[in-house]
């Protein structure tokens, strides 16, 4: 079976896509054929400047739609505005590390809202959609901290784990349809959400950031390299194609060997 993947008129929304692992698999996907509906909390005119550059170099449809996914409502009223969701890329995050007694009531809420609340909403909008359409793909980037634990990332690691299982009933209650759910566990990628943890790691080891990368960051990693935002767009196109219609309910690491260990 070919390696490409065809996937021209189907669209594609992605949350949390005006900036790293989102705009990375956003790429892909445009790359493939599919109309892509971007996603933030903001309104700039950056984010609509990125579709419209995605809509060009593509010759594909785009647009930004903004949501803030911390909002039950504003998370299904972006899947109804989208008017169609054959594929649904679960990606917006945020991270916050604190020992478990000093962690802000107020960042657990918004980590669970953001990153496991707002897959069972756009999930719940976009599944009629999807067996409107008698196909579907839902894919949820969870993360190694899906399958693993650090110390100080309790409402991160909570719910990305919360992801799976969330990926998990979803690919059951859909198993006898033509749509599927998997959750992609990145290890680290280089982005916005990673580099903004390098600064302040680094005063606290008295490190230099370069320092911090390999001995800190990359440590768990054991490739000692980053994933790529593109590596994630295409092991998503893979799961969008036809090679993965058996695939369903399942996890795939894409984290250098993180979870060998
Ligand atoms: P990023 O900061 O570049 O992107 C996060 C995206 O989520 C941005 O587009 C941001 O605007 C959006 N977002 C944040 N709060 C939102 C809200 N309330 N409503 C709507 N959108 C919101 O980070 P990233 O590294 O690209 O992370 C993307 C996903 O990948 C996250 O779920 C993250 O947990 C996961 N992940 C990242 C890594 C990594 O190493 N970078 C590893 C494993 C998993």
């Amino acid at each position: 079976m070919a390696l490409t993947t065809d996937l021209s008129g189907k669209t594609a929304v992605i949350t949390g896509s005006n900036s790293g692992i989102g705009l990375g698999v956003a790429r892909e996907l445009a790359r493939a054929g599919a109309n892509v509906v971007l996603n933030s909390y903001t309104d700039r005119k950056e984010d609509h400047a990125l579709a419209e550059e995605i809509a060009e170099n593509f010759s594909v449809e785009a647009r930004y739609i903004k949501a803030d996914l911390s909002k039950g409502d504003e998370a299904r009223a972006l899947i109804e505005q989208a008017g169609t969701c054959d594929i649904l890329i679960n990606n917006a995050g945020i991270q916050h590390v604190a020992p478990i007694e000093d962690f802000p009531v107020e960042k657990w809420d918004a980590i669970i809202a953001i990153m496991l609340s707002s897959v069972f909403h756009t999930t719940a909008a976009a599944l009629p959609m999807m067996r409107k359409a008698d196909w579907g793909r839902i894919v949820n980037i969870s993360s190694a901290h899906g399958l693993t634990a650090s110390p100080y990332k309790s409402a991160y690691v909570s719910a990305k784990h919360g992801v799976v299982g969330m990926t998990k009933v979803v690919a059951l209650e859909t198993a006898q349809e033509p749509i599927t759910a998997n959750a992609v566990c990145p290890g680290y990628v280089l982005t916005p959400l990673v580099q903004a943890q390098i600064p302040d790691t680094a005063k606290k080891y008295d490190m230099s950031e370069e320092e911090v990368t390999q001995k800190v960051i990359l440590e768990r990693q054991p490739s000692k390299e980053f994933a790529t935002t593109e590596q994630l767009g295409g092991t998503v196109a893979f799961l969008c194609s036809p090679a993965a219609d058996q695939i369903t309910g399942t996890t795939i690491s894409v984290d250098g060997g993180w979870t060998a260990l």
